[in-house]
């Protein structure tokens, strides 16, 4: 049995409403307890994802500094929106910290692959002096 919080009356446990007087039983509008559980951070979630697709392309030398943009940028938003509007901001911090590692890694790629060439374009020219 519940009873009415309106007029008191006896209601079955499965009512909605309240029998006599109609006030709705519906429990979850107002009572919704706050949640300390942080809400989900879309922004932040794009900028994780956007990062380790940056971290995977970043070895073809295609997109790697593209998606480490958009990673960081969507990470950072992610950071500061989930601070303002307490979102979790785990995965938007892992976001910024892979789209950095992507940064250095494709500064590293180009400086390796630019030395290779110049090796391959030394070689050349040597070869062509034979
Ligand atoms: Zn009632």
């Amino acid at each position: 049995m519940k009873y009415c919080t309106g007029c008191g009356a006896e209601n079955r446990d499965d009512a909605v409403i309240c029998e006599k007087c109609g006030k709705s039983f519906d429990t979850s509008v107002g009572t919704q307890p706050v949640s300390a559980e942080a809400k989900n951070n879309p922004m932040g979630i794009a900028g994780f994802v956007l990062s380790l697709v940056g971290l995977v392309l970043c070895w073809t030398g295609y997109g790697g500094f593209i998606f480490f943009l958009l990673g960081l940028i969507f990470s950072a938003i992610g950071i500061s929106h989930g601070k303002r509007d307490g979102q979790k901001i785990g995965l938007a911090i892992a976001g910024l910290i892979i789209s950095l590692i992507v940064f250095v890694l494709s500064i590293i790629l180009l400086v390796v692959l630019g030395a290779i060439i110049a090796e391959i374009l030394g070689s050349a020219t040597a070869l062509a002096l034979l």
